[in-house]
């Protein structure tokens, strides 16, 4: 068992964009200090940049005891080879018990290439962390059509993603003070990636993860015929659209636009379901909806069990039909 004497810091792996720190990092760093309290130990934090000297204090606040900071043009840009090396090299020096990164699009592929490197495994898209009586780190994962904890009592550190929105912002100590730690970048980015450029997409609807009113599509929509229709009625609702996995994997929809365990938490006012089975690992992203429908042509289907508002029809005939009612409301007022 580790005990305090032998107990290395937990760490989260920060991630800032244009300068900012990502809320997802402070969320971390938030439960991180809950952790490491019940260790007794201090939280530490990674954050990999260009000008960030002047964003770190939002790290403090959010509980950070120590903040190792690599601030420079070669970091500017997330580069996998480069941030690995420098992640991988300090954790051979620290020893960190824990280390949490966000399950974003950089740390979804920054967390595995840094457990291969340190040989410790690694759980993806936990929603809930916990310390158990030996001291361990239960990392709580949908599985199994329920919720299982996985531990990794052997090798350190004990690694995990987390996805935003999973852990709440943390009350934020604007007079807390923690300790600034200079790393030294290489000289140039090392390996066979060099970004060229950096292009931005604009998302195309209301961004989910701030939506009032969310319509998500399972591959029950049938086609892209289907998922057109799907479509529609979220942007005549204003609504944000979201997906299911068998939707991304037929190619109907990004993977940004996923909902659950491995895609986005969103708490909308309503939540609409429509054509998907309401697997936890989807339903779980959607656990702070205030009110949810569900639209199956399947009455033993269960999400029904999960939803406030049941609709058994086929969304090939409600949706359009759903559509042309709320056209023809809104021209009669
Ligand atoms: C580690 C792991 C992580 C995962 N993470 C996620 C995640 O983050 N998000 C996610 O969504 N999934 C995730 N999954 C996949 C998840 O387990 C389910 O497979 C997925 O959510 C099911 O999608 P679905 O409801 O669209 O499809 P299905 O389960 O196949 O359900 C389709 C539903 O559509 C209904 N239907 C069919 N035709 C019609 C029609 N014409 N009209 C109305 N209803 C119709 C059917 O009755 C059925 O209930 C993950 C899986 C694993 C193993």
């Amino acid at each position: 068992m580790t005990t305090k004497a032998n107990c290395g810091p937990v760490w989260v792996v920060a991630e800032q964009v244009d300068g900012r720190i990502q809320n997802v990092s402070l969320q971390l760093v938030g439960k991180a200090r809950q952790l490491a309290d019940e260790l007794d130990v201090p939280v530490e934090v990674v954050l990999l940049g260009q000008g960030m000297k002047d964003v770190v204090e939002p790290l403090f606040a959010a509980g950070a005891d120590r903040v190792y900071l690599g601030d420079d043009p070669v970091l500017n840009w997330y580069h996998a080879e480069t941030y690995t090396e420098m992640i991988v090299s300090l954790a051979l020096k620290i020893q960190p018990e824990i280390l949490l990164i966000g399950s974003t699009c950089t740390g979804r592929e920054l967390a595995p290439l840094v457990a291969a490197r340190l040989a410790t495994g690694l759980t993806a898209h936990c929603i809930d962390l916990k310390i158990n009586d030996q001291r361990i780190l239960e990392q709580w994962i949908p599985a199994y059509g329920g919720l299982i904890s996985i531990i990794c009592p052997q090798k350190r550190p004990q690694m995990a993603t987390v996805a935003s929105g999973v852990f709440p912002l943390p009350d934020m100590d604007e007079s807390r003070r923690g300790e600034l730690v200079m790393l030294k970048a290489p000289e140039a980015v090392s390996g066979r990636i060099r970004t060229l450029e950096v292009v931005r997409r604009e998302p195309e609807t209301v961004a989910l993860e701030s939506a009032s009113i969310v319509v998500a599509g399972g591959i029950g929509a049938g086609d892209e015929d289907g998922w057109r229709q799907i479509s529609d009625l979220a942007r005549i609702l204003n609504a944000a659209l979201g997906c299911t996995r068998p939707v991304v994997d037929a190619g109907w929809a990004g993977h940004e636009t996923m909902i659950g365990q491995s895609g986005k938490m969103v708490s909308p006012e309503l939540y609409l379901g429509i054509g998907l089975s309401g697997d936890l690992q989807h339903l779980i992203g959607v656990a702070g909806a205030r009110v949810m429908a569900a639209v199956n042509k399947d009455a033993r289907a269960p999400v029904f069990e999960q939803v406030d508002y049941g609709i058994v029809a086929d969304c090939r005939e409600f949706v359009p039909l759903l559509i042309e009612k709320i056209r023809a409301y809104r021209q009669s007022r």
